[in-house]
C-alpha cells in the first residue's frame, strides 16, 4: 500500500476541534500502528528522494544523510524527531513552547489563527554550519515550522530539510516555507 493511502486509512477526521470549523486531523492512530509508524519515520529520514534542494546537497550518495541533526517541534514533532534521530543515527534537539527550556535560549514569536505563540529553542543547541532536518506531524498555515526555522537559521544552522507527515495543501504553509520545500508523506 502506498504510504500516502496509509497515512490516510489511519488518520482520524475530528470536526470542530480546537475551534468550531477547525477539521483537525488525528495523527495518533498512525503513531499507534507499529507498520505505519515505521515507515512514516523512513519516510520523514530520506527528504531527498522528494526534495531537490535536499537531493542536491546530497550528491550522488543519497544513502547519506543530508543532516547532522533533527530538530522537532513540541510535543508530537518530538516522537518523530526522535524516531528519525535514532534511526539516522545523529542527535534531537528540541524547540519548545515558550517558558519550557531551562537555559539561555532565543524566541520566535508566531502567529496562530488567534492570537500568537511563541517558540524557544537553547542557545548552544545548534552548531554554526551544522545540517538540519526539521520536522513535525501537520503543515497547515506553516506559522509553526517557519518560526522553527527561524530560530535553527538565527544559530546558523542551515536547514537542508523540512519533513512532515501531514501537509493541508488549502492552508498555503509549502508557499510560506519557501525557499525550503517541504517533503511532505501525504498532502491533501
Ligand atoms: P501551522 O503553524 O502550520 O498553522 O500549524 C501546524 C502546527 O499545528 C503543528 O505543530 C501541528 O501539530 C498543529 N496542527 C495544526 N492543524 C493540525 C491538525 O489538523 N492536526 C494535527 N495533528 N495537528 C495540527
Amino acid at each position: 500500500q502506498p504510504l500516502d493511502e496509509l497515512i490516510a486509512s489511519l488518520t482520524v477526521d475530528v470536526p470542530d476541534h480546537p475551534e468550531p470549523g477547525v477539521l483537525f486531523r488525528d495523527l495518533t492512530p498512525v503513531f499507534a500502528d507499529g507498520r505505519a509508524f515505521a515507515r512514516v519515520v523512513e519516510g520523514l529520514s530520506a527528504p531527498a528522494d522528494s526534495d531537490p534542494r535536499a537531493a542536491a546537497l546530497a550528491g550522488a550518495d543519497r544513502a547519506t544523510p543530508t543532516f547532522d541533526v533533527v530538530v522537532g517541534v513540541e510535543a508530537r514533532g518530538f516522537l518523530l524527531a526522535a524516531a528519525v534521530a535514532l534511526s539516522a543515527g545523529v542527535g534531537v534537539v528540541l524547540v519548545r513552547k515558550a517558558g519550557k527550556l531551562p537555559r539561555e535560549r532565543i524566541s520566535a514569536d508566531y502567529v496562530l489563527e488567534y492570537g500568537t505563540a511563541t517558540l524557544e529553542l537553547h542557545s548552544d543547541a545548534i552548531r554554526p554550519g551544522q545540517r538540519v532536518l526539521v520536522v513535525d506531524d501537520v503543515l497547515a498555515t506553516g506559522g509553526t515550522l517557519a518560526a522553527a526555522v527561524a530560530l535553527v537559521e538565527q544559530l546558523g544552522g542551515v536547514v537542508t530539510a523540512v519533513s512532515v507527515v501531514v501537509e493541508l495543501a488549502a492552508l498555503g504553509g509549502r508557499e510560506r516555507m519557501a525557499p525550503h520545500t517541504v517533503h511532505a508523506l501525504w498532502t491533501t
